[in-house]
């Protein structure tokens, strides 16, 4: 079977092997130099020389962690959403208390930055910004640097979901000024899921100091304290810090320029074979993401339909649609440890599968 979804995404051998390793005290040596070998590599592979930390918890713990170390109950906010992860944001502030403005954007269409600048005049008393940099749900990469200007124009917190982006495409989160960033093993990192990694920049400490919200797994002091000491505050996935042990050298010897060059190479691929299909895209093309394709399931048939028949007749198990997306869309993950012939490989089986589906693809 290969897994062309968005996370999991699939791991190099050497990094499965390094899995099967004994456990090891992760309050000891051993586990603390691995520590300071990975949180330097997670640093330059963000892009920062602020905090990261690492934490053990799918992405959406993460995302979590970034609301609840900088915000108070009653604090407003302003949520930017084009997707179910945008909104998804925007419902756990509202479930600690924060007052949340939700500006909504057509799915399949990007967040348009004016929106934001919009938003933040008409209402200065906002304290922090929610954004997505890549909505994994409609296959749309949003302007991060263009709302992240226009956030630090206003001087508000930035909160960022990179969850399916960072490692696969540019996010300089220094340069941008964005102030608290997360992602999950799962996604472009090339091992299981497990480890969640966030950013945390001068900005969001200051407004750590003064954040209410209740927290005590996720907290950011704790994280840093015992940072400190080469550790975790509580047992972490050992398994999977072996994992990143091997994977992020794996990253830096490909180089930043390089991972972005193949990711926009499988984007386009990706998006080139199916419209050779006669398929036509969810996402707008210009917008449309390199670390996964959201392709529109064809007049009259049913997109779980083709994602069955590609899993139990060609080997490759697809994504649906989510929420209302559900049956009408179909996704390839194209993030992390994939090559350009696995995403010819979709393209061919979807070929034989389409037909099956009751698709007939049209001659050139
Ligand atoms: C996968 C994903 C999430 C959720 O991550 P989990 O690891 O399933 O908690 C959130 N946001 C985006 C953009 C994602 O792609």
């Amino acid at each position: 079977m290969s897994l062309r979804i968005p996370g999991p995404t699939p791991c190099p051998e050497k990094v499965l092997h390094a899995m099967s390793k004994q456990m090891i005290n992760h309050r000891g040596k051993e586990f603390g130099e691995m520590m300071v070998r990975i949180t330097a590599k997670l640093k330059d592979l963000f892009q920062t020389k602020g905090d990261v930390f690492i934490l053990t918890s799918s992405g959406t713990g993460s995302m979590e962690a970034s609301i609840v170390n900088t915000l108070s109950p009653g604090d407003k906010v302003l949520s930017l959403s084009n997707g179910v992860f945008g909104d998804r944001y925007a419902t756990i502030a509202e479930q600690f208390g924060a007052v949340v403005t939700r500006v909504k954007f057509e799915w399949g269409k990007a967040i348009e930055p004016a929106a934001a600048d919009k938003a933040l005049k008409a209402d200065p008393g906002i304290k922090a910004v929610l954004v997505t940099h890549n909505e994994t749900s409609t296959g749309v990469t949003n302007d991060l640097g263009a709302v992240a200007s226009i956030v630090r124009k206003h001087d508000k917190l930035l909160l960022v979901d990179a969850i399916s982006s960072l490692g696969c495409i540019d996010l300089p989160v220094d340069k941008w000024g964005c102030d608290v960033v997360v992602t999950g093993s799962q996604k472009g990192w090339m091992v299981p899921p497990g480890l969640a990694f966030v950013s945390v920049s001068e900005r969001a400490w200051q407004a750590h100091k003064t954040a209410k919200m209740p927290r005590f797994y996720w907290d950011f002091t704790r994280a840093k304290e015992f940072l400190q000491k080469n550790q975790t505050p509580w047992t972490p996935a050992v398994s999977i810090f072996y994992a990143l042990d091997i994977a992020l050298p794996l990253m830096l010897e490909e180089g930043l320029p390089n991972i972005f060059a193949r990711h926009a190479r499988l984007g386009r691929k990706a998006r080139e074979g199916v419209k050779s299909l006669g398929l036509t895209l969810y996402a707008e093309e210009k917008v449309a993401s390199d670390t996964v394709t959201a392709v529109n399931a064809p007049p009259g048939v049913d997109g779980k339909k083709i994602t069955e028949i590609m899993r139990d007749e060609h080997g490759i198990v697809l994504s649906g649609g989510q929420s209302t997306l559900a049956g009408k869309i179909f996704r390839i993950g194209h993030l992390g440890f994939v090559t350009d012939s696995e995403i010819d490989d979709v393209i061919r089986e979807l070929r034989h599968a389409l037909p099956k589906a009751g698709y007939k693809i049209p001659h050139k």
